[in-house]
């Protein structure tokens, strides 16, 4: 927050002057600390990189600023969103070498097979896949793959 040395309040640095007086400016640093961290955080929430580098430079910034504040926002929203994917890759991986291990008991002949073996069997095998190939999908493009990744992340929630 910022103080109005003239009105004695604190206002947000969104604001370029005290939305009070209008006389007071918000301190350059603060202003540009402020842009930049809210610059990064809409293109994580899925604002057009383009229009939020039209938006800074409409507050000051040079384009080259500009472009280099987004290309940082955007290469960390990459490099999260594909290390969920590598994760999901070995969550998916795991749950089919636990598919493949139950089979391998159950087909050696132990007694142990049933209904609920069938099921986590089945389970393992589904979920696996699933999320071995979101897992995959992510981290060869860098995107999030919506269905299957939602599914897969809700399940390593729970
Ligand atoms: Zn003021």
């Amino acid at each position: 927050m910022i103080n109005c040395p003239n009105c004695d309040i604190k206002f947000s640095p969104s604001y370029a002057t005290c939305p009070r007086c209008k006389s007071f400016e918000t301190p350059a640093r603060d202003r540009e600390k402020y842009l930049k961290r809210n610059a990064a955080d809409r293109i994580s929430e899925g604002e057009d990189p383009e229009f939020v580098r039209d938006g800074l430079i409409q507050n000051g910034f040079s384009d080259a600023e500009a472009d280099s504040i987004v290309r940082d926002a955007t290469g960390d929203l990459r490099s999260d969103t594909r290390s969920g994917g590598l994760r999901r890759l070995a969550a998916g991986v795991a749950m089919l070498l636990f598919a493949g291990l139950i089979f391998l008991v159950v087909s050696s002949g132990n007694r142990i097979r049933g209904g609920v073996v069938v099921i986590v069997f089945f389970a393992m095998l589904g979920f696996g896949l699933l999320a071995t190939f979101s897992g995959l999908y992510t981290l060869v493009t860098g995107r999030e793959s919506k269905v299957a990744g939602r599914m897969a992340d809700g399940l390593k929630r729970r």
